[in-house]
């Protein structure tokens, strides 16, 4: 088999996207509305019928779907079509001009996820015109509302039209971007998110006057050795199989970290101390990788106090908690609530600002070889490894009703890594028409082989 290059796709997909970024969606307000009924015309010339739903009126999504014989599963091609806010101050070129220069098209979402859900729609149009024989349906979905945390795009989809979204498998965003590695690139495939605890604990006491502390029982005290009790917290250390392959993939790959992701891979119960010592020589690196093996709770908010002499009797702060796939968030809650007994719990009380477990998905699975036959056949040298985000995207609302879900947008490095993935939600984002044109073509193949 060969890979088929798209060249020919490159002026009409470099106007679809550049087109697609001048309709402003910055949620809030999102108004995705727009996004969807472009789609929806553009899709209308080659033939696809696509619906659009609206959570509440502007934020519409779009589904549509290519029909295959039923003989396998179906893929959901998944993409959001919101944006988050750019200053256009901050930008070198306006962020919603969708300006074509030097190869590449800048503006908000060119990376995240416009770009993609031109990828997916050009696989899609492609598949239909080249009349491969697919086997299954191919859904595609371009949502509203992800960078809220999907409630108004996927979450509700699923809850209110789940016969019309829900595929056993689905392709998103999250992960794709190759890595260079030791000379050759390296093609993360996300298929695990860490969940979300954020909440809120408010400490009560009783008020006084600020020069008589002795009279009073300061809320601010109490709320500091919450604070300091949580910090302290030395969680288990549990490595997920996103980990274990990650860490064994690389030890493959890269000579230089053979030695030391071995070793962490080989000795769990030290891994704390094995990070550090990789800290030493990479801190990047180990401060990448140590949020993935443990839960992690950092104090984001705290308030507490009214006027300069009145001790507070009420202060509060809130955790951005995350969990690992296969720990629940009511456990974590429960184990954090047991740290905090001996602080005056009676005087403490709790709030859950948003909630959902962590999730994964296996890689021994059709669609997971499919990338994986697709990208050696291009690189024959090429690594690739699932990866675990600290993030969420939507895969999760997927991953929790049965899909397996993978991020994997691909493209090539066009620049050093830590400055592309400063342009995500940063300033001046931007995507080569090159990688337009790969990420199209390596989407395509993969869904063609995965479907037929
Ligand atoms: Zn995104």
């Amino acid at each position: 088999m060969t890979i088929q290059n798209f060249n020919n796709i490159e002026s009409e997909i470099t106007s679809f996207l550049s087109e697609l970024i001048r309709i402003n969606t910055t949620n809030p307000p999102g108004n995705e509305i727009n996004a969807a009924k472009y789609i929806q015309d553009f899709l209308a010339r080659d033939g696809f019928q696509s619906e659009i739903l609206e959570s509440e009126p502007q934020r519409g999504s779009l589904i549509t779907r290519l029909k295959g014989t039923g003989e396998k599963p179906s893929l959901l091609l998944l993409g959001h079509l919101d944006v988050v806010a750019a200053n256009a101050k901050e930008w070198s070129v306006p962020p919603f001009d969708g300006l074509v220069k030097d190869g590449y098209v800048y503006g908000r979402g060119a990376y995240d996820m416009k770009g993609m859900v031109a990828i997916e729609i050009f696989t899609l149009k492609l598949l239909k015109q080249n009349k491969i024989p697919i086997k299954g349906d191919i859904v595609l979905a371009a949502t509203a509302d992800e960078e809220r945390g999907g409630e108004k795009g996927a979450e509700w989809l699923l809850r209110t039209h789940k016969d019309k979204v829900w595929c056993p498998y689905v392709i998103n965003e999250g992960g794709g971007l190759a890595i260079p590695q030791n000379g050759v690139n390296v093609y993360p495939v996300q298929t695990a998110e860490k969940g979300i605890l954020w909440f809120k604990v408010k400490a009560k006491g009783t008020p006084g006057h600020g020069s008589m502390p002795n009279t009073a029982d300061n809320a601010i005290l109490r709320i500091n050795k919450v604070i300091a009790k949580l910090d302290s917290y030395k969680p288990e250390i549990t490595y997920v199989p996103t980990l274990k392959e990650y860490l064994a993939e690389i030890s493959l790959i890269n000579p230089d970290l053979k030695e030391d992701f071995t070793k962490l891979l080989n000795n769990p119960t030290q891994s704390e101390q094995i990070i550090d010592e990789i800290a030493k020589k990479d801190k990047a690196l180990a401060e990448e990788i140590r949020p993935r093996t443990k839960t992690t709770i950092t104090p984001t908010i705290i308030s507490g106090g009214v006027k300069e002499n009145i001790i507070p009797s009420e202060a509060e702060a809130v955790f951005d908690c995350r969990v690992l796939p296969g720990q629940s968030v009511e456990e974590t809650l429960d184990t954090i609530k047991g740290l905090l007994q001996d602080i005056g719990f009676d005087k403490l009380s709790f709030e859950i600002i948003q909630k959902h477990d962590g999730n994964e998905s296996t890689t021994h699975t059709p669609l997971y070889s499919a990338i994986t036959s697709v990208l050696r056949e291009l690189e024959p040298n090429c690594g690739i490894t699932p990866t675990m985000t600290t993030g969420g995207t939507d895969s999760h609302f997927f991953r929790e009703t049965g899909s397996i879900a993978y991020g994997f947008h691909p493209m090539r490095p066009d620049e050093p890594i830590d400055l592309l993935e400063k342009r995500m939600h940063g300033i001046d984002e931007r995507i080569t028409i090159e990688n337009l044109v790969f990420g199209t073509s390596v989407l395509y193949e993969t869904v063609k082989r995965f479907m037929t």
